[in-house]
């Protein structure tokens, strides 16, 4: 999966990342359903063992275009993970109270407590994304925040965070199919948001957006992944297996306990 991982200090040309990557897999749907619900129980094994631990803190965010898939990530790659193992955070458009403070304060009280699994569904990253697309701030007030955002992820990593994002990379057709499925399902038709539409207008200043966020934020202690996401079955598989390893990787200990030897229940 690291073939996926923004190095550090490199520059995000998001044409030379392709959507439609599935590594040379075909995704037969009865293999791949199998597979990622066969990483989904690793990955509950893992979240209890987590909890139990009480010592590591899991942020992952999630960022994409509109349809690009947020939500349907969550509910595959979490689907057998006890819904009281994770808690998903989602940032919309800011209240007066929180515009009221600076731009992390809504986000850091999200952050994830030791054993917590945390999913930031959209994030800080929309401060340098939709807030740049639309002028929301002065341009140096946006571009003084890739800065802002690597040390304040540097601060949770430094307090025991261990920080994975994730960007869902479709393209603009891909998009298009799937506003379009919206609009013909009328199971759908509820998420179909004619705002959508504008924000498709400005497909590239988002995607230079993009590379300029997963360019300057990518960093050692909180990494951006670019996700091929064309595929669902795939860019579940991607995360999925993203997520375990990190996971792995942190060698965590079942709680010693008292010796209970002597005690029997009765
Ligand atoms: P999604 O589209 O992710 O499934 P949703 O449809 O449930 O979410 P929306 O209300 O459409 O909910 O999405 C939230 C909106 O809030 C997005 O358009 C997003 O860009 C916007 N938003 C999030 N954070 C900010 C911010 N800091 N400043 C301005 N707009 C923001
Ligand atoms: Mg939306």
């Amino acid at each position: 999966m690291d073939q996926y991982r923004v190095k550090p200090g490199s520059r995000v040309d998001l044409s030379q990342w392709d959507p439609d990557d599935t590594n040379g897999f075909d995704g037969a749907k009865k293999d791949s359903d199998k597979h990622l619900a066969m990483l989904s129980i690793k990955l509950e094994a893992l979240q209890e063992l987590l909890y139990a631990e009480r010592k590591h803190k899991i942020l992952l965010v999630l960022q994409a275009m509109d349809t690009g898939g947020k939500d349907g990530t969550i509910r595959h790659v979490f689907q057998m993970v006890d819904p009281l193992g994770v808690r998903v955070a989602s940032f919309k458009v800011p209240t007066a109270e929180e515009l009221d403070h600076d731009f992390l304060w809504r986000v850091h009280r999200q952050t994830p407590a030791r054993g917590e699994i945390v999913i930031f569904n959209r994030s800080h990253y929309e401060d340098v994304l939709i807030v740049r697309v639309h002028d929301l701030v002065p341009t140096e007030v946006w571009q003084r925040r890739f800065e802002q955002i690597n040390a304040f992820e540097r601060l949770l990593a430094d307090e025991g965070t261990t920080i994975l994002k994730f960007y869902l990379h479709i393209n603009k057709d891909e998009q298009k199919k799937r506003l379009q499925q919206r609009l013909d399902d009328p199971q759908k038709r509820w998420k179909f948001n004619p705002e959508d539409l504008k924000e498709r207008t400005r497909w590239s200043e988002y995607m230079q957006a993009y590379e300029d966020a997963l360019s300057k934020t990518s960093t050692a202690w909180a990494p951006w992944y670019i996700v091929p996401a064309n595929k669902k079955w795939y860019r579940n598989i991607v995360v999925a297996t993203t997520i375990i390893k990190t996971l792995e990787e942190l060698n965590m200990q079942w709680p010693e306990t008292k010796d209970f030897s002597k005690i029997a229940v009765r």
